[in-house]
């Protein structure tokens, strides 16, 4: 039987982990899925899903920059999508075009997998961006305690406050600190510690309690974030756990099978030597 198609799309995707996770899946199951991935600029998008749709395709997943671009040029979406404002995830389903987003049930899995549970929990979150009201959305339906947002462009942070009932605050030593001592979770959906260096918290920020931290970032997987709060004595998390998970969320969508926690924790060990290396 000739093969199904799979693939990231983004640009770039040069870099992307996605193809890795999916070899191996596919290795693992034995399904016959060829997974790519492919290129393409903001413009060219709507002609490719327009020449995909009536090809061989199971899925795409969608990375920078096209996750929002991208909603109007499905035929429908599904309630996280719609309520992320964000589709990450393609289902080709015959000739209809599904949009998905599969970060919201990614960035709970991790948690779930290490006994933190969320409800009545106070969570503080760095950030305000696609992924952060994809954590808040998390947060919300898993019924959360309270949540202060805290992001560097104030303004940002109080959309995402007033759109999900959250409070929210400007970045700042002051406000970091203080929220650290509040939360028993302290979430960074920044994309400072991209660069290895980077902190999203100010200089000055006390972090004075061991609670639970997690970094959404991945690459790398050790970030400054992180290392102040091991320091601090903290139970953490890097991002891969949350990228394996919405791919395995991915294929779930895609094939309407669950994959193996065993395998999905040995795809996790092989990208962390693949992002050390
Ligand atoms: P985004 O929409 O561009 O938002 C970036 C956020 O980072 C904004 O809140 C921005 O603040 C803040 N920021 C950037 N530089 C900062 C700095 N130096 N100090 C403090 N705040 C800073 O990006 P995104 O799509 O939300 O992605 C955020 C991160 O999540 C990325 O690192 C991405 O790799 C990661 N992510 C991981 C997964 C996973 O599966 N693990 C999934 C999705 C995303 P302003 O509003 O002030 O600009």
């Amino acid at each position: 039987m000739k093969p199904r198609w799979a693939a990231v799309v983004g640009y770039p995707v040069r870099h992307s982990l996605s193809p890795a996770i999916f070899r191996e899946i596919c290795r693992a199951t034995g399904r016959n899925l060829e997974y790519k991935a492919v290129t393409f600029r903001g413009s060219q998008l709507a002609k490719a899903l327009d020449a995909a749709r009536y090809g061989p395709w199971v899925g795409w997943n969608v990375t920078l920059p096209h996750k929002e671009r991208i909603m109007d040029m499905m035929d429908s979406l599904s309630p996280d999508a719609m309520a992320a404002g964000a589709v990450n995830c393609v289902e080709f389903r015959k000739n209809h075009l599904v949009g998905h987003n599969t970060d919201v049930t990614g960035f709970t899995v991790p948690l779930k997998r290490a006994g933190v549970t969320l409800p009545g929990k106070k969570v503080a979150l760095l950030g305000a961006g696609g992924a952060a009201r994809a954590v808040c959305l998390a947060l919300k339906k898993h019924g959360v305690g309270d949540v202060f947002i805290l992001n560097r462009t104030l303004h940002r942070a109080a959309v995402l406050s007033s759109e999900f009932s959250f409070r929210c605050t400007a970045l700042t030593a002051k406000n970091a600190s203080g929220a650290i001592e509040w939360a028993d979770i302290v979430v960074n959906a920044t994309s400072a510690g991209l660069d290895g260096r980077s902190s999203p918290l100010p200089r000055g920020t006390t972090w004075s309690k061991p609670n639970t931290a997690y970094d959404l970032i991945y690459r790398p997987r050790w970030t400054p974030f992180l290392k102040t709060a091991e320091r601090a004595g903290c139970t953490f998390f890097n991002g891969l756990g949350m990228l394996v998970a919405q791919a395995a969320e991915s294929w779930r969508i895609w094939t309407g099978a669950r994959l193996p926690e065993r395998l999905l924790e040995r795809v996790e060990w092989r990208l962390e030597v693949m992002v050390d290396a």
